[in-house]
């Protein structure tokens, strides 16, 4: 029997892997611009802690985490980021030491949810946190910068939406009124949003069920009910928000799909098609309330989470063109210690280097730094040996040389340097 990767997880090989490493690298760099510092956290935790902070009544807890029993523990593999995040900030005390926290992370999530182009069960976030900052600038801050990463990615058709939620004077005003306007239409709901809308009426509004949303359409707006402090927080991240210039859309049915939001939520989509309907490339939002809730102090927060797959789809295909590499060959037994001896010193200036030890023809060393795309083949036989020289093949070009040792690097630095014409690399064989 043949085995498969678990029903909605994939295997990423390494032509692909290069492509993400492109995107995570313009991720760090773009958050490390933002004063952020990487955190990593255990794939496994409690389930409690997702109970306690995603939420009970999320879709993501009540039916997508994988659970494993171990004893009397129940562990779930992490279907989002920022509840650990949140566990190691108070766990580890840094309120106590950093009030001012910005944290960020990269890894895969897990969620059981039916995969489709864009939504899978092992998929891949990068996320930011920041601890201890209530203002709107951060958020605003937040929200330009992934604006501009993805911009300067080359993701086409992005759409910022905003919303607020307040806080939870607000939210429990919001939610009475939500309540009192579900009520006299629950017939027209879904069956499970008629089952939780008194529960959690604010995860109606993000029902992906058309008999819910076409409820909500006209359900009151938030906005609306907001306190004055709620009120002038969402001013100054729209202020912050045009002093920065960066396009956004108020969304007032922005809830997003996780319990803990207070205030600012946002998300980013892309309207190019490129990844169907699941279009929201990241989502975050302020929660205020989540590190006492988990047992810390009072320390507001706010976060985002980007999903990598959908990124890389809404880029659609691009090359990330691995390094020049250069194969070694050597054409017989009494070369080949002194191949691997060249390639040491070689890789020592920086060059990216393999020895082709099989013993096999020159033929078939070459057809395979052809095919692994190397650009030079150095060619060590018994006469190069001999005379303290190499035979220098310049694949990309088709030329060789004969080359002394001790003027082999500066060869090939040289060729590196020396642009190739796109016909000499189209007809490369
Ligand atoms: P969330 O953690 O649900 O707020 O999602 C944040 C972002 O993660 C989304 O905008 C997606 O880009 C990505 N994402 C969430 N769930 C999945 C999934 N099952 N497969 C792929 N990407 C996902």
């Amino acid at each position: 029997m043949k085995l498969k990767p678990v029903k909605g997880m994939q295997d990423i090989l390494p032509e692909e892997v290069r492509r993400w490493q492109l995107v995570e690298a313009r991720f760090r760099r773009a958050v490390e611009l933002h004063g952020f510092a990487e955190v990593r956290t255990p794939l496994l935790e409690a389930t409690e802690l997702f109970q306690r902070s995603t939420g009970e009544t999320t879709e993501v807890v009540e039916k997508q985490m994988f659970t494993l029993e171990r004893g009397s523990e129940s562990l779930s593999l992490r279907p989002e980021g920022t509840p650990s995040s949140a566990r190691a900030y108070i766990h580890e005390s840094v309120y106590a030491k950093q009030p001012v926290s910005r944290w960020y992370y990269l890894g895969p999530m897990f969620r059981a949810e039916q995969p489709q182009r864009g939504r899978q069960r092992q998929f891949h976030q990068a996320g930011c946190e920041i601890y201890g900052d209530a203002g709107p600038l951060c958020d605003a801050e937040l929200i330009d910068m992934l604006y501009g990463l993805l911009s300067d990615l080359g993701v086409a058709g992005l759409k910022v939406s905003v919303n607020s939620l307040g806080g939870n004077e607000s939210r429990a005003r919001y939610r009475d009124a939500l309540i009192a306007y579900f009520k006299p239409r629950a017939a027209e709901l879904s069956p499970h949003a008629q089952e939780r809308f008194e529960q959690n009426p604010l995860r109606v509004l993000d029902s992906k069920d058309e008999r819910d949303r076409a409820v909500a359409k006209a359900a009151p707006s938030i906005l609306e009910l907001l306190t004055p402090d709620d009120r002038a927080h969402w001013q100054g991240l729209l202020d912050a928000l045009d002093a920065l210039g960066t396009p956004y859309e108020v969304d007032q049915q922005l809830v997003r799909g996780l319990d803990y939001y207070t205030r600012t939520t946002f998300e980013i989509s892309t309207t190019s098609g490129a990844i169907g309907s699941q279009n929201a490339l990241l989502g975050g939002g302020r929660y205020d309330d989540m590190i006492a809730g988990l047992g810390g102090p009072a320390t507001p927060a706010i976060g985002f989470a980007m999903g990598l797959e959908r990124v890389l789809l809404a880029l659609g295909e691009f090359e990330a063109a691995p390094p020049a590499w250069v194969a070694v060959a050597p054409l017989a037994a009494p070369q080949q210690n002194p191949a691997l001896k060249l390639a040491k010193r070689l890789r020592q200036q920086g060059f990216t280097v393999e020895v082709d030890g099989r013993g096999t023809s020159l033929k078939s060393m070459l057809r395979r730094a052809n095919g692994g795309g190397a650009r030079f083949c150095v060619v060590l036989g018994e006469s190069e040996l001999a005379r303290d020289v190499v035979q220098l093949k310049d694949l990309a070009r088709h030329e060789q040389e004969e080359v002394p040792l001790d003027q082999l690097v500066a060869r090939l630095t040289a060729r590196l340097t020396e642009p190739v014409t796109s016909t000499e690399s189209e007809d490369r064989g």
